[in-house]
Parts: C-alpha cells; structure tokens; sequence
C-alpha cells in the first residue's frame, strides 16, 4: 500500500549551506544564525521580540510562567489540540479549564467561553489548530471585559491572519499577550526540532530570554539590548 506523508520537509542546497556554515563556525547554540532567525520572524509577523526556544512545548511553557500563571490559577483552553496547550499550564501547577469547539473551524467556541470564567480564571489560551486562526476579535473582548490574559499557541499558524472590524489585517503571532511557535516537521517550517515565542512585551522577552537558558546568559547576551 503507497503511503501518503502527512508533511514532508523541503530540504534544499541552501539550508544544507547554512548547517554547514554553523558547523565550521564552531559555534553550535545561541550563535550570529539563531538572532537573525528571531530578528527575521519578529518582522515577517510585525511583532516586537522574538525568543527560540527547543520546542512549541517550551514556547507555551515559558509564556505561562513568564506570566506568572500558577497554583490556584485556571486557564481556558481548548481540548481539541496538541497536549502541550493544556500541559503548559499543568508545568505551572495551573489547571486548564476546556472549552468545547466550534464546528466551523475546529478552534475554541467563544460564545462558550464566558461560562467557564470563574474567579481563578487568568488567561485564554487559545490554539489555531491546523492553520486556522481561532476568532481573535471575539476572544480579545472577552478577554477584556473579564481582564484576562490572552496567549496565542499558534503553532500550527505561521503565515496565518486573522482581519478586524475595520478590515486591516493582523498576523498570527501578533494577538495576546504572547504567541507560541513550533518547528517540528510536522509544521509549516521546520527545524527538525525548535519552538519560538514572539511578544511585544519587554517584560516577557527578558524573562523568558533569561530562562531559556536557565538564566546563563553570556556575557555577550546580556550585553545585546533591544
Ligand atoms: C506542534 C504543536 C505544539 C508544540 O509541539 P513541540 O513538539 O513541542 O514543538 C504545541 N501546540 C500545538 C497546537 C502544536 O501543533
């Protein structure tokens, strides 16, 4: 029986060059490639910071902590996603609260979501699952009417753009407080493995830039602003 790959990598002479260009260079992690890597997805999505990380798991996982979602807290999620999006919250020692899906687009069902809002409840994390954005207009009024925190898992969404009331368009990536990429080949780029958060928020940048590494940064690190 011919099997039909999910996702297939596209490998070409460049991206082989690259490798073999950090290779020589001696210099295997948080090297000259990997800042321009985040510099140029920070653009590409119109978002201020960019931090990679080894996966979408520790993406989500470090948004979460940065944001000092806790013990006692709750976190609206969507059930029907990758583990990680509810997992991150459980790493924390906060309980992801489900929420069930609209048939449309698979995504979370807003018009569902203000019954689960409970006096624990700090954050939305919503999932574009496969592609699809989830309805950020609607989860950015709920999340504001109940002064809730906002975090995009788009993992699955790079490239993706969600239009407003007024018709401009926004870029998945751009929406919440911060957003979650991953690089698995299952995804629309790859890294073999690798995840990314993007966020506006300096605040969340430096914390979560200080524990991808466990806060050993290098000198040369701590030296770089932005
Ligand atoms: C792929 C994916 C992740 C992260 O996966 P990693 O394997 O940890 O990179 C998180 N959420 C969703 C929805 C995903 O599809």
């Amino acid at each position: 029986m011919q099997q039909i790959p999910l996702s297939k990598p596209s490998i070409t002479s460049l991206e082989r060059s690259y490798v073999q260009k950090v290779m020589e260079s001696e210099r295997l992690a948080l090297g000259p490639f990997l800042e321009e890597f985040e510099a140029r997805f920070a653009t590409t999505c119109g978002v201020r910071h960019a931090i990679a990380v080894n996966s979408g798991t520790s993406a989500l996982h470090l948004i979460i902590r940065a944001l000092g979602i806790g013990a006692g807290d709750e976190v609206i999620t969507t059930p029907y996603s990758f583990i990680a999006s509810a997992n991150a919250a459980l790493f924390e020692g906060a309980m992801p609260v489900f929420v069930d899906i609209e048939p449309v687009t698979f995504n979370i069902d807003p018009s569902k979501i203000e019954a689960a809002i409970s006096p624990r409840t700090r954050a939305i994390l919503a999932v574009d699952v496969f592609g699809a954005p989830a309805d950020w207009i609607a989860l950015q009024d709920i999340a504001e009417r109940h002064n809730l925190l906002l975090i995009d898992d788009a993992c699955e969404a790079l490239g993706a753009t969600v239009t407003d009331r007024s018709g401009v368009q926004l870029k998945i990536g751009s929406l919440g407080e911060a957003a979650a990429f991953g690089f698995y080949p299952n995804k629309q780029m790859t890294t073999g493995e690798g995840g990314l958060i993007l966020t506006d928020s300096k605040k969340i940048y430096d914390m979560c830039r200080s524990m991808r590494t466990s806060t050993r940064a290098s000198r040369r690190e701590s030296r770089t602003s932005c």
